[in-house]
């Protein structure tokens, strides 16, 4: 049945928690098949349902890929569905460390991309805090390279980017960044102390000027209320980077559409 889900449905919205759990066992949110099973690393995983907001699933194919700040051959391979040994064979990898920010990988037989997101347990997220990037394109790999030259030196400042189909993202794509793998403080919003204490997630666009794709609604709605049910984060501290007391910013722009994300979380 999972062999058959992952066939049709390729992309799935994938989290994997990192605690040991050693059952198997189904069970279900909604909106999310819970899928916990006996292998290592990934304990428990998670695959969301598929809807009309997500990208349509292709057959395996050969693509390439730039390697964004915090993949692994362990996270490309969870992505694209292929061994890790695929991959070095493929690209002459001298060992599964052989990485490196911005390097192009060829990946033959590579199925529909999925969204590879570890959960943490973890007692430190309050808040989920929503920005946008304020610009046209992006992606995780442009913003690392933009605030390391701001001198922040862990690099992209978000813990989560949802591209919007731009710099070879995938409309609706979401990226972990290296601050939410190694589960560290933002660079995303000083005020009120929400670096510490929020999970900051940027859209890709301007949203004074139009308004997220429906892709990147459905990945954004698909991701809060995982990190939200999973850190028992209530509503009212799912805000936006102007709510937060103390930020003069419109982030994440007047036209971000409010009362259709929150109805949706809620729904
Ligand atoms: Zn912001």
């Amino acid at each position: 049945m999972r062999k058959l889900q992952k066939k049709f449905f390729g992309i799935f919205f994938f989290i994997v928690l990192c605690s040991g759990c050693a059952t198997v066992h189904h069970d279900t949110v909604p909106g999310i098949i819970v899928d916990k099973r006996e292998s290592a690393p990934a304990a428990n995983t998670f695959y969301s349902l598929p809807d009309q907001g997500r990208e349509r699933p292709f057959d395996r194919r050969t693509i390439t890929h730039q390697v964004a700040p915090g993949e692994t051959l362990w996270r490309l391979a969870k992505i694209y569905d292929v061994s890790p040994q695929a991959i070095i064979a493929e690209n002459n990898l001298k060992n599964d460390q052989d990485l490196h920010i911005g390097q192009t990988l060829r990946i033959s037989q590579a199925a529909s991309p999925r969204d590879v997101v570890q959960l943490y347990p973890s007692s430190k997220w309050e808040y989920i805090v929503i920005h946008h990037s304020a610009t046209d394109e992006g992606s995780s790999l442009d913003f690392n390279k933009a605030h390391l030259q701001k001198g922040w030196d862990q690099g992209v400042g978000y813990h989560f980017v949802i591209d919007n189909g731009t710099k070879t993202k995938r409309d609706g794509q979401i990226e972990a960044t290296p601050r939410w793998i190694k589960q560290l403080d933002g660079a995303h919003c000083k005020a009120s102390e929400m670096n510490r204490r929020a999970i900051g997630i940027c859209l890709v666009g301007n949203f004074n000027i139009s308004e997220p794709t429906i892709r990147q609604m459905q990945s954004l709605v698909d991701l809060v209320s995982a990190l939200r049910q999973y850190y028992r984060i209530p509503f009212k501290n799912i805000i936006g980077h102007g709510h937060v007391e103390g930020a003069a910013t419109d982030c994440p722009g007047k036209q971000f559409p409010w009362k259709e994300f929150l109805h949706r979380l809620i729904k």
